[in-house]
């Protein structure tokens, strides 16, 4: 791999949109040492925006009419976001569904290459992408979607299983959060949804955009939460297993957190605790968190639950896609170095620290 420092060349990243997702891949960017945040743009100049100034960020003016109230609320901005399409290597869209596809003409227009994210139809982009199962697939690629975060949650499970045991058959549940914490718009207040009512859901159809040939069906559902998704998986495998062995198996992933017995982590609630705890940044949690208690055989049948952090999981595969499209790094190489300038992978520490906010908190 290239040495840490010595890239030969930058690339540079334009985020457009800076909410939930836009601002975590923007922070993610910045701590790369081989891409450089250019700019981020936005729609309006509110508390994240006066954030994203606080951190040095360039700020453009996503919709060019709304340019004077960012002036307005004392934000100077670098310019409108053509400027900074014009500007990037690749720009990293992060719109709410639907306006990525909208903007795709926009990227077009400058011969930018863009990252669209999981909330769009897979044609908006020419490939589907996480770098687990596919990362190849995205190489030289001008347009990529990293899929959502529940069909990234999915298939670094089944990529492992996929490899080791073959697998005949994934049916899965899918417990989905009403709407992120700041989501006040969003629901149920006080009811559980079959959402979609229509089964198998549209998850599978997702996932197979990544692994074509695979059975998989799944059921949706939303209940009145903000905190993480929770699956409940079905695996049918091509051959008998045993638990332990698909747990030493799923403790091999990085981006797989297998949840020790006896550390009181019973749900969503106490993740995010723990990550908190530990000093992520937000509490992020960018692995699967699996219940190691909960993976249980059955000849053929592997069940699990496992906890998705829908704010965050997808982050290190926008900057994965980053690279693969570019073809500065092979999948190995990418992803240990974004998860080591992350701070990805929980270890065998109980504590959940890595070694970035160990030697910060010892500086304390
Ligand atoms: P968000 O609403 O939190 O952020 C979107 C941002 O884009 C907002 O700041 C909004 O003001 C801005 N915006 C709106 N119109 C714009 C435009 N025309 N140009 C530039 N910016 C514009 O949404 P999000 O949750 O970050 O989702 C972004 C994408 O990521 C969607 O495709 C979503 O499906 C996907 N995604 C979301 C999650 C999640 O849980 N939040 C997880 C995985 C993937």
């Amino acid at each position: 791999m290239v040495a840490y420092g010595c890239f030969s060349f930058m690339i540079r990243v334009g985020v457009n949109g800076y909410g939930t997702i836009g601002k975590r891949v923007a922070d993610a960017v910045e701590a790369q040492p081989d891409m450089e945040l250019i700019g981020v743009a936005k729609t309006q100049p509110n508390f994240e925006a006066h954030t994203a100034v606080e951190r040095g960020y360039p700020m453009y003016a996503a919709i060019p009419e709304r340019s004077p109230l960012f002036a307005e609320a004392g934000i100077d901005i670098a310019g409108e976001v053509d400027e900074l399409v014009a500007e990037a290597d690749v720009i990293v869209d992060c719109t709410p569904s639907g306006i990525g596809a909208q903007n795709r003409e926009l990227y077009e227009t400058h011969h930018t290459p863009a990252i669209f994210q999981g909330g769009e139809d897979s044609d908006v982009a020419d490939v589907s992408f996480n770098a687990r199962s596919n990362f190849d697939a995205a190489r030289d690629a001008d347009y990529v979607r990293v899929v959502s975060c529940n069909t990234t949650g999915l298939s670094r499970i089944i990529a492992p299983l996929e490899e080791e045991y073959g697998v005949d058959k994934v049916r899965a549940t899918l417990v989905r959060r009403g709407g992120d914490p700041g989501q006040n718009s969003r629901g149920p207040i006080n009811d559980i949804l079959p959402n979609p009512i229509k089964v198998p859901s549209h998850h599978g159809p997702d996932v197979k955009t990544i692994f074509p040939d695979l059975e998989i069906d799944t059921l949706g559902l939303k209940v009145p939460a903000t905190l993480m998704h929770v699956h409940a998986l079905n695996v049918t495998l091509e051959d008998d297993v045993t638990g332990a062995h698909v747990r030493q198996l799923l403790e091999g992933e990085d981006r797989v957190y297998v949840i020790p017995e006896g550390l009181g982590i019973d749900g969503a609630g106490k993740l995010k605790d723990f990550a908190l705890d530990a000093g992520r940044p937000r509490g992020d949690m960018w692995e699967n968190c699996v219940w190691g208690e909960s993976i249980g055989v059955n000849g053929r049948d592997l069940y699990l639950f496992q906890a998705i952090h829908q704010e965050s999981d997808v982050i290190p595969e926008n900057i994965d896609a980053i690279r693969a499209m570019f073809d500065t790094e092979d999948k190995r190489d990418s992803m240990e170095l974004t998860d080591r300038t992350l701070g990805v992978g929980i270890s065998g520490d109980p504590s959940g620290f890595s070694e970035q906010a160990r030697a910060e908190f010892a500086d304390d």
